[in-house]
């Protein structure tokens, strides 16, 4: 199985080779795999192709990608375009990822303002389902583009700003892939800053009776909660001007700790309490300085499948609560911690942020463990409380659900149904939750 396409002569490979997502939960055998190395390549591929569906890093859990036609990788659509010193925009190529753009743009002094939880993806798949991190004055990557370029259907290229174009900016910039291919983004960064992590275990109750507190005090805050033990890693991130750490510590002995705990909890359930209670008696305070892209991304090396909904942020700490008592309660959950972090607002049609800030709430099970009975029975807690689910991560809400949840999807099918009337970016999944199924 290949999560990168081979490269042909003319960007496109004739052999079908398998993808599967990172979890190996999805997986597709298109007939093509397209790797062009111009905009005018990408565009050709896209007014050439039936069936198109575009590619980044392969790290969303629902099956966006999959299609029988063809699959467009933007891996050799890379780096960085253009950059700004005074205004900090800079533009760069949707295939670039993350881990690259850190490094990228610090060398012309900028950052991006935040980042979530790893930096594997590519710019484009995070910014077309509305990626998010922490902290309670920062909205999803995706807020910060100021323009972008959109292969469409016929390979016309549209040049797509927020000043000029404001309709058609906020029905792009998180389109799941589904009105087109972008191929460059320009991004609203800030200077180069640099952050002190602390992460420290305490009990669950005493951080939710004060959680205003950890949301105002520090520029970056999330937990990681332990149902069984409720106790909750906590992490915060300021800014600081203090010398950086001269290693960064990776993350192997953790993710071998979490992948042991994994392993005992999948073929004995029972240990799960008291694996988790254990571990809060040994995680010891940690901290730890450096340039802002190296210190927001974790590696994240034992896989699983995640759900994530987003609540209105106050609904937040009674939501998280209730999520942590019905896995334990319904006898599902695995190791593995619930996620917890805060999101502000944006603009944009689908963004589960659009309209207001929002807590989010992540529930993940080891990859070799079946995920359903987990979802399904916290899913229910997150959805009573007016939740919207992460585009990248699994579900079950359907066409009708999301029409209630996303007050702008009727107006975002308007503008796909206009730029490709023949559905050529549609795959079996987009049609269900577009509610497109009989056309
Ligand atoms: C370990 C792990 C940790 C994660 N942590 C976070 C986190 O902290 N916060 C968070 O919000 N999410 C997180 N996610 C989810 C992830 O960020 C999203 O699913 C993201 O979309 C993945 O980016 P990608 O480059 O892998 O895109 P893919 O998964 O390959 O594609 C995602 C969607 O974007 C579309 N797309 C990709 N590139 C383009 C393009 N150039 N033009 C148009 N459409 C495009 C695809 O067609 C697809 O619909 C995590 C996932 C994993 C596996």
């Amino acid at each position: 199985m290949l999560t990168t396409a081979q490269t042909g002569s003319n960007g496109t490979t004739s052999a079908a080779s398998p993808w599967k997502n990172w979890s190996g939960s999805q997986t597709a055998t298109p007939a093509r795999w397209a790797t062009p190395a111009t905009e005018a390549e990408l565009a050709d591929t896209v007014q050439k192709a039936d069936q198109v569906r575009v590619v980044g890093a392969g790290h969303s859990f629902t099956p966006l990608v999959p299609t029988t036609g063809c699959i467009v990788s933007l891996d050799r659509l890379t780096g960085l375009v253009d950059h700004h010193r005074d205004t900090h925009r800079a533009t760069l190529w949707a295939g670039t990822r993350l881990f690259d753009c850190g490094p990228l743009l610090h060398a012309v002094g900028q950052a991006l303002p935040n980042m979530g939880d790893i930096d594997r993806q590519s710019v484009g798949g995070v910014l077309s389902t509305a990626t998010h991190g922490t902290g309670a004055t920062f909205p999803c990557i995706a807020a910060g583009a100021v323009e972008l370029r959109l292969v469409t259907a016929t390979g016309k290229v549209l040049s797509v700003s927020a000043e000029r174009d404001s309709e058609m900016f906020h029905a792009a910039a998180v389109s799941l892939g589904a009105l087109g291919v972008i191929s460059q983004v320009s991004l609203q960064n800030v200077p180069s800053f640099r952050l002190r992590e602390r992460v420290e275990m305490l009990p669950l109750d005493t951080v939710l009776a004060d959680l205003d507190h950890w949301k105002r005090e520090h520029r970056n805050f999330e937990l990681w909660v332990f149902p069984h033990s409720r106790q909750a890693l906590i992490k915060t991130l300021d800014i600081t001007d203090d010398a950086v750490d001269s290693q960064i510590k990776g993350a192997d002995a953790a993710d071998g700790l979490l992948r042991l705990c994994s392993e005992l909890t999948r073929a004995l359930p029972g240990l799960t309490a008291p694996l988790q209670k254990l571990a809060a008696r040994f995680i010891k305070p940690t901290l730890r300085v450096g340039e802002s892209w190296r210190i927001f991304p974790s590696e994240r090396g034992v896989r699983f499948n995640e759900m994530e909904y987003h609540v209105p942020d106050d609904a937040g700490a009674e939501a998280l609560d209730e999520a942590c008592r019905v896995s334990v309660s319904s006898g599902t959950a695995g190791f593995f911690p619930i996620e917890f972090r805060f999101v502000a607002g944006d603009t944009h049609w689908l963004s589960p942020f659009e309209g207001g800030n929002r807590a989010s709430i992540a529930v993940h099970q080891y990859y070799k463990q079946d995920y359903r009975p987990l979802f399904a029975a916290v899913e229910p807690v997150l959805r009573r409380r007016g939740g919207r689910p992460h585009w990248g991560k699994l579900h079950t809400a359907t066409h009708r659900d999301l029409l209630a949840m996303y007050p702008n999807l009727g107006r975002f099918l308007r503008v796909r149904a206009q730029l490709d009337p023949g559905g050529k970016f549609l795959n079996p999944y987009l049609r269900s939750i577009f509610g497109l199924t009989d056309t």
